[in-house]
C-alpha cells in the first residue's frame, strides 16, 4: 500500500521566463510548481508522478501587478491575497477582487498565485481520495484506470473545474500571455479550457501562464461581483461560483457577461444573453438569464452534492447577481 507521502523529487529554480522554459525541455515530465497548494497536495496523494519540479516563484516578471488607465496586469505569480489587497482591484474590478478573497483560507491565499488558480486541476469524488481508496476502487479514467464511475457508458472524464478566478476574469474579458518553447501568445482566458476533465487546459509542452491582461474598467461604466456555494462556507471548493459583470450600454440598454465555474470540466462562459433594454420586463429577463444559466451548465455526479442542486444554485445566484449590480 502506497503512504501518503511526498514522493522525491528535485527542484529547479530558474530566474527568468527564458530559463524556465529551458528547464522544461530539459526535464519532459517536469511540473511548474507556483504557491504549490493544489500541486503539493495531489503529489503527496499519488495523483501527479513528476521527480521534477520547477518553481516559478523566483521569476521577478512573473510579480508583476500593475492597474493604470491602460488597464490591469496581473503577473501569474501574483498571489491571491495580494489580489484582494489591492486597492484599485477593489475598486474596479470587483469580481476579480471578491473571487481572491474568497478561495480556500488566508493561509491558503499567502501563497496561491493567480496562475496556479487558473491551472487548478478538475475535481471529483472518485479521483480527490487517498491512493489506497482509489486503488481498492479499480482507479477511474482520469488516472490509471479505464472506467468513469460518474458516467460509466462515457469515454470522458466529467471531473469538475472549481477555480474561483476564471469566470471572475472572463466576464472582464481579460487575456493570458503564455510561455513556451516556440515563443509567446495571447488567448482569451476562455480559450485556456476544454470541456474534459482528463486533460482541461489548452496549454502544450512546456508553456505556462506568463500573466493576465484585463481591458480598463471603471466603476462607473462597468461593475461586476462574484459568489459562490460550498458545502462550507470557508476552506472550500465551489460547488457553484458565478461572477457578473454589468455595463450600462446606453440610458436605456444594460447588459451582463455571466461566467460560472464549479459545474463543468471547463468554466462556463455564458452564451446567448441579449441586452436588457427598455421595452424589457426586467423580471422576465432575470426568468430568461435563469434558464439559459440553466440550461448551459452540466454538473455531474461528482461530488456528494446533488447536481441538481448545483445546477439550481448557479442559476440562482446568477439571477441575483445580475439584480443586484443593475438595481433593477
Ligand atoms: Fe474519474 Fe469519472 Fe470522476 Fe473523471 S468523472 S475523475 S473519470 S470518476
Amino acid at each position: 500500500m502506497m503512504s501518503e507521502c511526498l514522493p522525491d523529487f528535485s527542484i529547479t529554480r530558474p530566474k527568468s521566463v527564458e530559463q524556465a522554459i529551458s528547464e522544461a525541455q530539459n526535464a519532459p515530465s517536469g511540473r511548474f510548481l507556483a504557491g504549490g497548494t493544489d500541486l503539493i497536495v495531489n503529489m503527496r496523494r499519488g495523483l501527479v508522478e513528476t521527480g521534477n519540479l520547477i518553481d516559478l516563484t523566483g521569476i521577478p516578471e512573473l510579480r508583476k501587478l500593475k492597474a493604470d488607465q491602460t488597464g490591469l496586469t496581473i503577473g501569474a505569480g501574483v498571489t491571491l491575497s495580494e489580489i484582494s489587497a489591492n486597492e484599485s482591484i477593489c475598486r474596479n474590478y470587483g469580481a476579480i477582487a471578491q473571487a481572491s478573497s474568497l478561495v480556500a483560507g488566508p493561509g491558503h491565499r499567502v501563497a496561491a498565485t493567480i496562475g496556479g488558480n487558473l491551472c487548478l486541476d478538475t475535481r471529483c469524488l472518485y479521483y480527490n481520495q487517498s491512493h489506497w481508496w482509489r486503488q481498492a476502487n479499480d482507479y477511474c479514467l482520469k488516472f490509471k484506470g479505464d472506467l468513469c464511475h460518474v458516467a460509466p457508458a462515457g469515454k470522458r472524464c466529467r471531473a469538475a473545474f472549481s477555480g474561483d478566478m476564471a469566470p471572475a476574469l472572463m466576464v472582464h474579458d481579460a487575456k493570458l500571455e503564455i510561455a513556451g518553447p516556440e515563443g509567446r501568445r495571447q488567448i482569451a482566458v476562455v480559450d485556456l479550457y476544454r470541456e474534459d476533465g482528463a486533460d482541461h487546459l489548452q496549454l502544450e509542452p512546456g508553456e505556462f501562464i506568463v500573466a493576465v491582461e484585463v481591458p480598463p474598467a471603471d466603476a462607473t461604466t462597468v461593475t461586476s461581483a462574484y459568489a459562490k456555494v460550498g458545502v462550507r462556507n470557508a476552506i472550500d471548493f465551489p460547488l457553484a461560483g458565478i461572477a457578473v459583470a454589468y455595463r450600462k450600454a446606453a440610458p436605456t440598454v444594460h447588459s451582463f457577461a455571466v461566467a460560472i465555474t464549479g459545474t463543468n470540466s471547463a468554466p462556463v462562459l455564458l452564451n446567448g444573453l441579449e441586452k436588457l433594454s427598455e421595452e424589457d420586463e426586467p423580471e422576465a429577463y432575470f426568468a430568461e438569464l435563469d434558464k439559459l444559466v440553466q440550461k448551459q451548465v452540466s454538473p455531474q455526479r461528482t461530488s456528494t452534492t446533488a447536481a441538481h442542486y448545483r445546477r439550481l444554485s448557479a442559476a440562482s445566484l446568477a439571477r441575483r447577481l445580475a439584480r443586484e449590480l443593475s438595481a433593477l
